[in-house]
């Protein structure tokens, strides 16, 4: 099978990218992705001292409108690129603010970064039970995220967070480290079906098109099954 050309983690101006979304959008059509989805940084921890974010409610609704706008201009012009509104959710964000502040409704894709214990899947799953009830079509995934973090009982509690809220895995081409000698866990995620994508971390346009170190991860790892499952919910959304 050949699979579609996919980057689901892009960062623009509304946050620490270099590029406009108008940039990013005509440049994958000239790469000649199939998906791709805007994901920028929200934040109220030490990161939102480092870098712009999407932290209120005005800027979030002018970056979704602008995203919507191009979601329509590909349709009108009947292209093959299809564009996916999300958002990148620094967990360790305060729960009261990530609650207040997103909307999971108005987004297709909302990306979790730095869950990387026990203590912040708890916080995020209590976010995540009223999420469900509410949005249970927006797709969730786990940005760059290192499974070596979790060992032995902790392992099982993150494969049974993953299945019990429907997250997909994210193959990040700027972490390849992240996927190396870890056997275990990506059985797990075989076993389990639990979907995996692709995102290639972009800040700018050189590496917008990288997704071919991560497909050579899922198929390493025997996941094209779980990869397919991820295609088929984005085909149906
Ligand atoms: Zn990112």
């Amino acid at each position: 099978m050949i699979f579609p050309k996919m980057n689901l983690h892009i960062h623009t101006q509304y946050s620490d990218g270099l590029n406009t979304i108008r940039e990013i959008v005509k440049y994958a059509i000239r790469l000649r992705l199939r998906y791709i989805a805007i994901t920028d940084h929200f934040s109220n921890s030490w990161k939102s001292d480092l870098i712009p974010t999407l932290d209120d409610i005005n800027k979030i609704d002018i970056y979704l409108d602008e995203i919507k706008r191009f979601q329509d201009y590909l349709r009108i012009e009947s292209e093959e690129l299809i564009l996916l509104k999300g958002i990148e959710v620094d967990a360790f964000s305060t729960s009261k603010f990530i609650t207040r502040l997103i909307d999971p409704s108005k987004f297709d894709l909302i990306l979790f970064e730095y869950i990387e214990n026990n203590i912040i899947l708890n916080k995020i799953q209590d976010i995540l039970v009223r999420w469900r009830l509410s949005s249970p079509r927006t797709i969730i995934g786990l940005a760059h995220f290192n499974p070596k973090n979790f060992k032995n009982d902790d392992l099982e509690d993150l494969i049974n967070f993953l299945i019990n809220n429907d997250i997909y895995f994210e193959f990040n081409s700027q972490y390849p480290q992240y996927y190396l000698e870890n056997g275990k866990f990506f059985r797990k995620l075989k076993n389990h079906n639990i979907a995996v994508a692709i995102g290639c971390d972009s800040h700018n346009l050189v590496n917008l098109s990288s997704y071919k170190g991560p497909l050579e991860m899922i198929k390493y790892y025997n996941l094209e099954e779980n990869f397919k499952k991820f295609i088929r919910i984005l085909e149906n959304q």
